[in-house]
């Protein structure tokens, strides 16, 4: 049990006695909860509104984990484990209250106590506003994982940046995506806990000397300005195992030393100006999704939370008296794609500048250190930074890069001789179309490991992205397939399932999830096929609600709920999913096709699109503009629907998933490199119609072809027509349905007649489609006839519905978290 008397000499008992949580009880929780709403909120019950009782309750299931976290945190220090530090500069996290009271085992008792209160537990969730500190699936991964390892009980820090605003709001004005400020932390943060005293000094720019240190030359850096880095602590519960992990996000704020110096000098507005830019590092979350941008001030984003983690590891995690030599024990920072990759530097730096080790000795720790997950297959998005920028902001760290490059490169022309064209290829500085360094190859050089995260990503890694590396180390590459959290993803999203899985298996399954196997047995029994597919329609019921909530259309009974839902981005191919619609709409009101035999289907889609990515907001704009024309035309009506709710994020997919029958997984073959929507909804049992993409290759492998829609190109027959020469005008030409699809959006079908507003997307598509939509169109659409085949005969369906769920067990990141230590940490558990 912790107490409160480590190093101060109290007399009071109460203060010598071991902090304990409030009694686990209906009326203890009661009391804990006025008594928050009393003394935290300043209410009394009556004169409380929804936000003080929800703001109440946050801080009671707070108090409930507090002695688990003092203690988890105190274990920190004086155990031996190897802690992971899980570097990440997002965290799509979703809302806190509902994860919260599971992991405390406290939904019951919370759920009863407040209804004693007069008060429906079911209103406070709806105030919650989630923490929208990411874009997507690499934000929503980091949070899976530190779900994970805290229910597995491995040591683990999540760093990352507290966003003032992260993503962006998403609203549609006649259709179009427009952004606002998403300002979560508005009505309070009740999960989070501020600890300026902790604060780090992050420093930048300047130049660095050299110096005479008793005979031995070393280098400094004489820095320009600094900030201060505050942490954020916020617990990370697990499920039922009483373990509390830390996210420690870092927020910006202007140092004294900072302003001082102008504000001696009089400038008042200048010295608060002053204070505005350093605050501004962590303003903003960038609305990026897989393509960097070249900004100067997300540079200065990374490398504040990487440094100030850094320290803050060494400093206040580790022991006082702490031999650096063994820090690679004691810590595994595992690299979030590149973004924290300027860590590699900054600990050679810390090392070698400050702490004073020798350069050899701290090469070798810092290879130790750093494990690094690439996320991605597009060029354009293998961040690098201009030497210029990075030699500006940070002089010190581009030095200690230039050196780990040089003999980096020694290294390569000791292993392969003088090949002056691999080495161009390789080196961590590239030159073309300007001097940058390299992020990817500089993680891969210093990297422990690297890892894709799906099978397929890893080999094309492996064989194209990165394959001189692979050559030179081929031990350093690996895989690890991503995986999403059950207890947010299957437990609380999908609660009635939930209870019909436990009912057939017991309740182990939410922490071993391979269990769901137990499952195929009873896809063959007819009165378990009818309750699961009664918990669908009661999912599509619920969602229904939600939308109606939001102001949006309800969902007509009896469709099929086909979505697609992830990020906008040219090679997910939306497009691709909007031709089949218009094709579909075409094909009745043209009488090509029978309107009888076209399954009734609401297509439903949620994405975001970068707010500078224009080709990406054309395609929302397309969206809305055919759902407009295709649900009010009475000809269709009762047949097609189509629906895009506005701000797609964590909680609305909680409620999407659910009640998903058919998950669009239509990506180029060789583009996604895992998807982790396409896993949770296989294990709510939705269907896929897919490309072999991605983890889309292990779900078809595990589920089984009967029970998955595979259609398109592989990956090599990409290549094939890529290396043929591909004119996506000819598939336009040979295919009938395509053809009309295409002339009807070119015609200003869902313009209003106007031609022009489509123009730059169907000339895109006829001319370039980078990402072969035409090409794979015919399959596509051969593949929907599959599925309404596949629909029209209920028991089959839900069969294979099932058949999903029971074998979707591997996508649990509990599963893709002991692959990383096995493979990559070689951490354990602590009991
Ligand atoms: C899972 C998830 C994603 C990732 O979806 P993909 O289909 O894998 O791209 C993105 N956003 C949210 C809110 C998610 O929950």
């Amino acid at each position: 049990m912790p107490e409160n008397t480590s190093e101060l000499r109290p007399t009071h008992p109460l203060a010598i006695a071991p902090v304990v949580a409030p009694a686990a009880s209906v009326d203890g929780f009661a009391k804990q909860f006025l008594q928050n709403l009393n003394f935290d909120q300043g209410v009394t019950l009556s004169t409380s509104d929804v936000n003080d009782q929800y703001l109440a309750l946050a801080y009671t299931v707070r108090d409930y984990l507090m002695a688990r976290w003092f203690d988890d945190r105190a274990q920190q220090k004086t155990q031996q484990a190897k802690t992971v530090c899980y570097l990440s500069a997002e965290y799509l996290l979703g809302r806190q209250l509902d994860n919260n009271l599971l992991a405390a085992r406290l939904t019951d008792i919370a759920t009863e106590a407040l209804a004693q209160c007069g008060i429906d537990i079911d209103d406070l969730r709806q105030v919650e506003i989630e923490p929208g500190l990411g874009n997507g699936g690499l934000g929503r991964l980091a949070a899976c994982f530190i779900d994970s390892l805290a229910t597995m009980s491995v040591p683990t820090i999540g760093y990352g940046i507290r966003y003032e605003y992260g993503i962006f709001r998403q609203a549609f004005a006649d259709g179009q995506q427009i952004e606002q400020p998403d300002a979560w932390l508005r009505m309070g943060s009740p999960w989070d806990f501020a600890h300026p005293e902790a604060a780090q000094t992050i420093s930048f720019a300047g130049t660095t000397e050299t110096y005479d240190d008793d005979g031995v030359e070393r280098t400094r850096w004489v820095p320009e300005w600094n900030v201060l880095a505050v942490p954020y602590n916020m617990m990370v519960p697990g499920y039922h195992n009483g373990r509390v992990n830390t996210l420690r996000l870092w927020r910006a704020v202007a140092t004294n030393a900072f302003d001082l110096h102008t504000f001696n000098s009089g400038d008042y507005v200048q010295s608060v100006r002053a204070q505005t830019f350093a605050e501004n590092i962590s303003k903003v979350l960038y609305p990026e999704d897989s393509t960097p941008q070249g900004k100067e001030l997300r540079l200065q984003q990374q490398y504040f939370f990487v440094a100030a983690s850094i320290a803050d590891f060494i400093e206040n995690v580790l022991p006082g008296d702490f031999d650096l030599e063994q820090l690679p024990e004691r810590v595994i920072f595992q690299l979030n794609d590149t973004h924290p990759v300027i860590g590699v530097p900054e600990l050679m730096r810390v090392l070698v500048d400050e702490k004073k080790l020798e350069w050899d000795a701290a090469w070798a720790i810092t290879q130790k250190c750093f494990a690094y997950t690439c996320h991605t297959l597009l060029p354009e998005a293998l961040e690098v930074w201009s030497v210029d920028l990075l030699g500006r902001l940070l002089p010190r760290h581009l030095e200690i890069i230039y050196r780990i490059n040089d003999e980096f490169l020694l290294e390569v022309r000791e292993r392969f001789g003088d090949d002056e064209m691999l080495i161009r290829n390789m080196s961590i500085i590239g030159e073309h179309p300007y001097r940058s360094v390299r992020m990817a190859y500089l993680a891969t050089v210093a990297g422990s490991k690297v890892n894709g995260v799906a099978e397929l990503h890893s080999q094309l890694l492996r064989d194209n992205v990165l394959k001189d590396f692979a050559a030179m180390w081929p031990d350093k590459f690996t895989n690890v397939t991503n995986g999403v959290t059950p207890r947010r993803f299957l437990r609380l999203a999908n609660p009635d399932l939930s209870a019909l899985i436990t009912e057939a298996l017991g309740a182990g399954w939410t922490v071993d999830l391979e269990r769901l196997r137990g499952l195929e047995a009873l896809a063959d029994d007819a009165d378990f096929r009818e309750r699961f597919a009664a918990v669908k329609v009661s999912n599509k019921r619920r969602l229904s609600r939600v939308l109606e909530a939001r102001g949006e259309d309800a969902l007509d009974d009896g469709h099929m709920l086909d979505v697609m839902i992830k990020r906008l981005h040219e090679y997910k191919r939306q497009t691709l999913k909007v031709l089949h619609i218009v094709s579909t709409y075409e094909g009745i009101v043209s009488g090509r096709l029978d309107i009888a035999d076209v399954q009734a289907r609401t297509f439903l889609f949620g994405a975001k699109a970068a707010p500078g990515y224009g080709m990406a907001k054309r395609i929302i704009h397309l969206i809305n503009a055919v759902g407009e024309v295709v649900s009010a035309d009475e000809r269709v009506q009762g047949k097609l629907k189509v629906l895009y709710p506005a701000n797609y994020n964590v909680t609305l997919a909680e409620s999407i998933i659910p009640a998903a029958d058919l998950s669009e997984q239509i990506s180029l073959a060789g583009k996604e490199a895992s998807g982790t929507g396409n896993m949770k909804l296989a294990l709510n049992g939705a269907l896929t119609i897919g490309t072999d993409d991605g983890a889309n290759v292990e779900i078809r492998k595990l589920v089984g072809d009967d029970n998955f829609f595979l259609f398109g190109m592989s990956e090599p027959e990409v290549e094939a027509l890529w290396a043929e020469g591909y004119r996506p005008a000819d598939f336009y030409q040979g295919d009938e349905r395509l053809r009309s699809a295409i002339d009807l959006i070119a015609a200003g079908a869902f313009s209003g007649g106007d031609r022009t507003v489509f123009e730059p997307l169907v000339s895109n598509l006829l001319y370039e489609d980078r990402f072969m939509a035409l090409a794979d169109f015919s399959s596509y659409l051969d593949a929907q006839d599959r599925v309404d085949a596949a629909y029209a005969d209920q028991d089959g369906w839900v069969r294979a519905a099932i058949l999903n769920v029971a074998r979707s067990g591997y996508f649990s990141s509990d599963r893709a978290m002991r692959d990383y230590l096995e493979r990559i940490w070689h951490a354990t558990p602590v009991s």
